[in-house]
């Protein structure tokens, strides 16, 4: 499906959650090591979570919880969440428009990172879910 967002490293130890707020189908998870568990809250901080996932060990392992991670099997492209005005690091792009680390590709006018290589997170985003 077009627009499935991805969640890159600009999110990694900034973790505010605002994408979380403006998702209507609680498909943006954070993992939580205490319960080894992906949980998407209803509305951030609220402690009601919605979904939940079993993370697969060999993908979580590489970032943990210091950033959240998009279930594209239950994104609905609806895009929210990569608004401008939503990301405050620019971290979360549309699968198809993810920086490839081409000089030329457009970036989120926040992102911190620009020039490298985001492609990695699209993946990642596939991996850390093992349900
Ligand atoms: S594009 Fe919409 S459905 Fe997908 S993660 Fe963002 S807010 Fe959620
Ligand atoms: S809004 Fe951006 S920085 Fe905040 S949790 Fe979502 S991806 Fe991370």
């Amino acid at each position: 499906m077009a627009g499935l967002a991805v969640i890159t490293e600009a999110c990694m130890d900034v973790k505010d959650r605002a994408c979380v707020d403006v998702c209507p189908v609680q498909c943006i998870y954070e993992f939580d090591p205490a319960q080894n568990l992906l949980v998407a809250e209803d509305e951030a901080g609220s402690g009601e979570i919605e979904n939940t996932h079993t993370p697969n060990p060999d993908a979580i392992v590489l970032f943990g919880d210091s950033l959240l991670y998009v279930n594209l099997d239950e994104c609905t492209s609806c895009t929210a969440c990569y608004q401008p005005d939503v990301c405050p690091v620019g971290a979360i792009y549309p699968e198809e428009t993810l920086p490839d680390g081409d000089t030329r590709t457009e970036y989120n006018k926040e992102d911190p990172n620009k020039g490298n290589d985001h492609s990695f997170f699209l993946q990642l985003s596939r991996d850390v879910f093992a349900d």
